[in-house]
């Protein structure tokens, strides 16, 4: 049957690279994922940006600061080709409907590609930040959500979809400074029922990490205990 499934799959889906067409059955061949600027496991599992103090663990900055994330992790930086991809990904033209489909596997090889960086083996649930109700009427579709649908699928474990709401429409993070995006997201969150102890929690892009840290705690109050942060991709300098 799972053969006669991923027949039936490769019809719609045929198994060439997203990007550069060739035979493979991931959505990218190995030399284009290795053309995009990948993160790799020998950074600090908080930030990316620094060394750790010892494999899979923080880097001294980081170790200063506690977090309500035990980890942060992405799959590569966000500029250059995988700007291009996740902005194709998050902003298509019209809706869901219109999503091209290389910006969506690449999205979801990135996210994917920051799981397998997740020091500590696979969560007991998968959540992702939610929209507003009124910015998800508007966009029609949760970016984020898409890809946590994407990474449990791969990790095999539940996609607790509505495990998290977000209380506030606030506004967009982008052009805010570090202290002023941690205000902005205060309180935004609230878990709906009780979390399993281990929750990956995915967005497409982190910055500073603040909407991750405030949906962290909110999680944390309903029962989960090791929150890890998984996105697609990280902003560079942040
Ligand atoms: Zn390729
Ligand atoms: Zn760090």
């Amino acid at each position: 049957v799972r053969e006669l499934l991923r027949g039936l799959l490769d019809l719609l889906v045929p198994p060439v690279c997203a990007r550069c067409g060739s035979g493979t059955s991931a959505p990218l061949c190995r030399d284009c994922l290795r053309a995009l600027p990948m993160l790799g496991p020998d950074r600090c599992a908080g930030c990316q940006q620094a060394p750790p103090q010892l494999p899979g663990s923080l880097c001294r900055g980081c170790g200063a600061h506690p977090s309500a994330l035990r980890a942060c992790i992405a799959g590569a930086w966000f500029r250059g080709d995988v700007e291009r991809y996740i902005r194709g990904f998050k902003y298509p033209p019209r809706g869901l409907a219109a999503q091209d489909a290389s910006c969506l596997a690449v999205a979801r090889a990135l996210v994917c590609a920051a799981g397998s960086l997740v020091p500590g083996g696979a969560p007991d649930c998968v959540v992702a930040i939610p929209l507003h109700a009124r910015a998800l009427r508007r966009r029609g579709f949760n970016p984020a959500g898409v890809l946590a649908r994407a990474l449990a699928l791969r990790v095999g474990v539940p996609l607790r979809a509505t495990a998290l709401e977000r209380r506030r429409d606030t506004p967009s993070q982008t052009g805010l400074g570090r202290a002023a995006r941690r205000r902005n997201v205060r309180g935004a969150f609230r878990a709906r029922g009780a979390l399993p102890p281990r929750v990956w929690l995915v967005d497409d892009v982190v910055t500073t990490g603040a909407t991750l840290a405030a949906a962290a705690r909110a999680l944390r109050r309903a029962g989960a205990r090791e929150v890890t942060g998984v996105c697609a991709a990280r902003t560079p300098h942040a």
